[in-house]
């Protein structure tokens, strides 16, 4: 917990207990919760946060980039700590989501493309994961 206290005070943002929970609990699981799956994490020792104040933790967060909001399906907005540029692959299969780490082609190299000038961007990618192909 101390380390996460630690991050946080180094961000212009009001460090809450709450605030450090939501936190430890995205970069704990180093996956890509749901509000609700943060939600039902940090239940069981805030039971009275709501998960209207998790969706308004997340979005402060995401003001100071300090984590990333990833729409892979789009009903439903995912969260992460990994801030680093990464693409993301949705297994149809299983559901599960794995960070992609790919060699970047020359206009994202020279970020720029057509003459637009890139400032971020996520690659979504949609089939068969590793591990249910082979089953
Ligand atoms: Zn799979
Ligand atoms: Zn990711």
């Amino acid at each position: 917990m101390e380390k996460v206290d630690r991050f946080l005070e180094k961000i212009p943002i009001r460090v809450t207990p709450q605030r450090v929970a939501v936190y430890k609990a995205l970069s704990d699981s180093r996956t890509h919760l749901t509000a609700e799956q943060i939600h039902s994490k940090i239940k069981k020792n805030f039971p009275r946060v709501s998960l209207g104040t998790i969706y308004s933790i997340l979005e402060s967060f995401k003001d100071k980039k300090i984590i990333k909001e990833i729409r892979i399906t789009f009903e439903k907005s995912r969260y992460e700590t990994k801030v680093s540029q990464h693409h993301h692959f949705l297994c149809q299969t299983c559901g599960k989501i794995y960070d992609l780490d790919i060699e970047p082609c020359s206009s994202l190299r020279k970020k720029e493309v057509q003459g637009h000038l890139i400032r971020d961007l996520q690659g979504y990618f949609y089939g068969i994961c590793k591990e249910c192909r082979i089953k």
